[in-house]
């Protein structure tokens, strides 16, 4: 236990700061990653596979995004934006300086149950905290703020003063903004349930679809075509993005869902199982794979998780404890050459993928680790330093990602 503490919190050095003259990015800094614990030196080998960028299989991704040819790390204090294939990262504060613990910093009191998305090299994420006087809160800022990577400058896209943010999903398209918000009636007094949309440019915003009870869920655009659930009936409805009332029906719930460019959906039902299906809903088929936690596209591939073990056990006071231990395979689009790309084959260090990004021939995810000796022992990496693994696909080696604060 102690040695691995003293390797995880004594390892947080940067260094070999250099500056970035390219036109777009004259302002900010990259700094080289400091390894953790890397058994051989970074490499990178290029693939010709790559993302696919219309996506919502997973609607808790909040530590990663990955939009050509960077990643996007937060580190419970900051974005940062790596380079996959120079191991460099990029603090995205227009500070140099910026020590990231005041409202100074663009990202301070950023929320991560909502996580952040990337539109057109603005970041989007919803930011709350307050300043407080003598114990007392003197002001709060509860906002969806908009921060500029090329000019370093944030902006307010919406206040949200005290109403709820009804739901995480953040749509971007067209140059519009899509969420759901709850609307109380002071004098009816019940709240109607709106799809609103907000154009990025003017800021303002219109309600394009209002209800009693909320049942419309968005889930993506693509083509100019809004996906939406319907969650009190489970079914999943297409309709024009600028006309979102005249939706049709097309298909029974599919559960999570992820869009392919080719004009597909792979889906995962309630029970775990993937299908495909073209958009119009035809044509479903069985890919064969079943008891899916999580799933990832890219244009040649579904990668995808299922629990390979399931492990009891005690930790060091006492409690008992169950972790589900994830093995990682993938399938090509239609389903063949099923294949196992990673999955623990140390039975006493444990790393738990539970979600993850891939780019090119790497898998990308927060780096949560089990130790298991006499008992079970969680580290977490959301510390001062955060951790992220990297997995080659070919050769199952993991490379440590580690970003620190300032
Ligand atoms: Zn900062």
């Amino acid at each position: 236990m102690i040695i691995i503490f003293s390797l995880l919190f004594g390892s947080c050095d940067s260094s070999g700061v250099h500056y970035i003259s390219s036109e777009n990015e004259s302002d900010l800094i990259t700094t080289k990653v400091e390894p953790f614990e890397n058994y051989s030196p970074f490499d990178y080998t290029p693939s010709s596979d790559s993302m696919q960028n219309v996506i919502n299989c997973s609607s808790n991704s909040t530590y990663m995004a990955c939009i050509n040819p960077y990643l996007y790390f937060y580190n419970s204090n900051v974005i940062v934006r790596y380079n996959p294939e120079a191991n460099s990262i990029t603090y995205l504060c227009s500070d140099p300086l910026c020590l990231h613990n005041s409202p100074d910093c663009p990202f301070y009191g950023l929320d991560v149950l909502y996580g952040f998305y990337i539109y057109e090299n603005t970041i989007y994420y919803r930011q709350q905290y307050d300043y407080q006087k003598n114990g007392k809160i003197t002001d709060s800022v509860n906002r969806i703020s908009a921060y500029s990577i090329n000019t370093g400058e944030l902006a307010v896209l919406r206040n949200l003063d005290d109403s709820p943010l009804s739901t995480s999903n953040m749509i971007f398209y067209d140059h519009f903004y899509l969420y759901t918000d709850i609307i109380f009636n002071n004098e009816t007094h019940k709240s109607t349930y709106n799809l609103c949309r907000q154009d990025l440019n003017t800021k303002n915003i219109e309600i394009v679809l209002s209800e009693e009870s909320w049942n419309t869920v968005p889930l993506f655009t693509y083509n100019n075509v809004l996906y939406i659930r319907n969650s009190e009936k489970k079914e999943l409805y297409s309709a024009n993005a600028d006309t979102p009332l005249e939706m049709k029906k097309i298909s029974d719930d599919t559960g999570k869902i992820a869009f392919c460019k080719d004009g597909y959906f792979i889906f995962k039902d309630q029970q775990g199982s993937l299908f495909r299906m073209n958009a119009d809903s035809s044509n479903i088929q069985s890919l064969n794979i079943k008891n899916v936690d999580y799933f990832y596209l890219t244009d040649n591939y579904i990668y995808y998780t299922q629990v390979d073990q399931k492990l009891k056990g005690k930790t060091e006071d006492g409690q008992d404890i169950n972790i589900d231990l994830y093995s990682i395979s993938r399938i090509d689009h239609d389903g063949n050459n099923n294949e196992l790309v990673w999955k623990n084959n140390n039975s006493s260090e444990l790393l738990l993928p539970k979600n993850f990004v891939v780019y090119g021939n790497y898998i990308y995810t927060v780096f949560d680790y089990f130790k298991v000796d006499d008992f079970i022992t969680g580290i977490s990496s959301r510390s001062n330093d955060f951790i992220y693994a990297r997995i080659n696909c070919d050769t199952q080696d993991i490379f440590y990602i580690t970003i620190s604060v300032k």
